[in-house]
């Protein structure tokens, strides 16, 4: 379907080759001044046949006018010679072709004289001449002695007609090429250099040369179709020229704003990735005290559990919980409760600060310390070090019974990869051990 609407430009034609519009005009011309000069011919060559006619008539006229009495006397007085001599005369003059005298006589046969110029006899149209001829004898007596006829020379009428009709139709001829030549000239330089100029130049036409103009080399400047075309060129290359431009200034302001739309996104795709991170850290770690959440501790701790099984290494487990916690809190207010589960934090993340080792707050004011690659006896003395630390920092528990500060109790329990299937367990082993020092008075350790 796509194909039925392409437009097919028409072949570029060369310029060397092309059939010039000035030799297009000239074939017009010349056949235009053929078909007139034909006219013209025939109606001057008809013109001067008649004009021959009458010509010729009038010069058998004038040889009428000159013979036309002595040949009468001749024939009168009987003069044999004389009258042979005239009529000898009268054909060897230049116009005529033919000539017939008719001699009369009374109570005889009329004698015919006839001078023929040719030997062939004439044939066509030429002008004849019949004239009586009347002998005077003596004043006021007429007498009829002969008839005269007079024929034009057909060669002659014909070979006038055909030098006039020469130089006619060479006349009109010349006038015709001039014509042509002076056309093909005047349109060369009015038309054709003009416009294979304007061809070329919207040849070589490409963006960067919009700028030139076209200029016509003229020598006179006039406001005709030319320079009309020059001027609509020229304006349709300004145009082309600004919107090229605004096309290229609308071009850069979209890279820029392309390139201000990426550094948007790389900067927002950062905030993201950090809201993200933040996220992370938030979904995992407790927002009071900032260590390991109950969530982010489920975790890791099949993992501990996993490697210490998997390359038999000890794994023990310290379960701590605030004594007498409640009180403190009735006591110094949940604010202040707040405050000092913070200050506990802190001390575990100081006493347990080293890799591997993981502290989480698993219950309100309870906290689970996993610590990898320690027995038993490492673990209590890590436990008695928490103990050491919290008490050093001697925060006021007015309501204890145990310190006046706040102390914590702390159970301990470690790996036996024969008995434990899952990290619960021990778990469990260890909050029965905190259970036990809750039991055996507080603020203390217990296996
Ligand atoms: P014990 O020595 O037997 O552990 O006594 P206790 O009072 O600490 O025991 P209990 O488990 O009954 O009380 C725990 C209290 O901890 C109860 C609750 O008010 C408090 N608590 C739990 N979570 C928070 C918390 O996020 N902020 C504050 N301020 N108090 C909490
Ligand atoms: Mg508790
Ligand atoms: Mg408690």
């Amino acid at each position: 379907m796509g194909d039925d609407f392409r437009t097919v430009s028409p072949p570029r034609p060369q310029t060397r080759v092309l059939s010039s519009l000035g030799r297009r005009l000239v074939l017009a011309t010349l056949l235009f001044c053929l078909l007139f000069t034909l006219a013209m011919v025939t109606w001057r060559t008809w013109q001067a046949w008649e004009n021959n006619l009458a010509e010729m008539n009038s010069e058998l006229a004038l040889i009428d006018q000159v013979f036309q009495n002595t040949l009468a006397h001749a024939i009168w007085e009987m003069d044999r010679e004389s009258l042979d001599q005239q009529i000898s005369s009268v054909a060897t003059a230049a116009p005529v072709g033919r000539v017939v005298l008719n001699i009369l006589r009374p109570g005889q046969a009329p004698e015919v004289i006839e001078r023929n110029r040719y030997t062939v006899a004439q044939s066509g149209v030429v002008p004849v001449l019949h004239r009586q001829l009347i002998a005077q004898p003596y004043a006021g007596a007429h007498e009829k002695v002969g008839e005269l006829t007079i024929e034009g020379d057909h060669n002659l009428l014909w070979e006038r007609l055909w030098g006039e009709a020469r130089s006619i139709v060479i006349t009109q001829i010349i006038q015709s090429l001039l014509l042509a030549g002076l056309i093909m000239t005047m349109f060369n330089r009015l038309v054709t250099v003009h416009v294979v100029h304007i061809a070329r130049h919207l040849g070589e036409l490409a963006p960067q040369t919009l700028k030139h103009h076209l200029k016509l080399q003229r020598t006179v400047h006039r406001q005709d179709e030319l320079s009309l075309l020059e001027y609509q060129v020229n304006e349709l290359q300004d145009n082309l020229h600004a919107h090229l431009e605004r096309q290229h200034s609308d071009e850069l302001a979209l890279a820029a704003s392309r390139d201000q739309m990426a550094e948007l996104v790389e900067a927002r795709t950062a905030e993201l990735k950090a809201a993200n991170q933040a996220l992370e850290e938030l979904s995992r770690h407790d927002a009071l005290t900032g260590l390991a959440n109950r969530r982010y501790f489920d975790e890791l701790k099949e993992v501990e559990f996993r490697r210490a099984i998997r390359h038999q290494t000890p794994l023990a487990v310290l379960m701590c919980d605030v004594d007498f916690f409640k009180i403190y809190n009735d006591t110094y207010g949940h604010m202040q409760g707040d405050q000092c589960l913070k200050e506990i934090a802190k001390t575990l993340r100081s006493v347990f600060g080293r890799s591997g080792e993981l502290t989480a707050r698993v219950g309100g004011e309870e906290f689970v310390v996993v610590l990898p690659n320690i027995d038993t006896t490492q673990a209590c003395e890590a436990a008695q070090r928490l103990r050491t630390a919290l008490a050093a920092r001697e925060l006021p528990h007015s309501g204890s019974k145990v310190s006046p500060f706040v102390t914590v109790s702390i159970g301990v329990a470690e790996l036996e990869p024969q008995t434990m299937g899952h990290f619960d367990q021990l778990l469990q082993r260890a909050d029965q051990a905190l259970y036990r020092a809750k039991h055996q008075g507080r603020d203390c350790v217990a296996l």
